[in-house]
């Protein structure tokens, strides 16, 4: 997965997220019941710094990171809400890589805190189909309703950090 590097002064750089194959993915989530995993043979892993996906039933999204705190993988499942249905006219912006949306663009992801034994959950939008990635890297940024002038690899910093920043709160980092 991807990894900073300390670079000329203040520049960080990311290497590519390393491919993970299905035994891998099976590994990071033993007490899953029902894991969906999604074809992996179709994914560009040098575009990633996370891999996200949903489940085929449409309330259930998995992430599979490297922990900040021992460099580790670690799967998280979240559970999926949809957007507002009201069919208003309005922005959205992910919390993780700072997209601005159209309309039903986010979804609001939940996780567990853990060893809370389920009583505590943390919620935040993000982007419906966890491809932050896609945004802060490739030409998919050039499209958000927002336009910024942060340089790529800031982008990719700053999505990271909310990425953890949020499952450490979640005790799942
Ligand atoms: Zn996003």
């Amino acid at each position: 997965m991807a990894v900073f590097i300390l670079k000329g002064g203040n520049q960080w750089y990311l290497i590519k997220m390393l491919a993970l194959n299905n035994t891998a993915i099976k590994l990071l989530f033993l007490t899953e019941q029902n894991l969906y995993i999604p074809d992996l043979t179709a994914i560009v892993w040098s575009n990633l710094d996370y891999l996200g996906w949903i489940h085929p039933s449409g309330t259930l999204g998995y992430v599979v990171f490297e922990s900040p705190v021992d460099g580790r993988l670690r799967g998280v499942k979240l559970t999926r809400t949809r957007g507002s249905e009201s069919g208003r006219v309005r922005m959205e912006m992910c919390s993780w890589c700072h997209y601005v949306h159209r309309a039903q663009g986010t979804a609001f992801f939940m996780i567990e805190v853990k060893g809370s034994d389920g009583r505590r959950k943390l919620g935040n939008p993000i982007c419906k189909d966890l491809d932050c990635s896609y945004r802060v890297r490739g030409p998919w940024s050039s499209t958000s309703l927002m336009s910024e002038d942060l340089y790529q690899p800031a982008r990719i910093w700053r999505m990271k950090l909310a990425m953890h920043r949020w499952l450490g709160k979640a005790n799942q980092i």
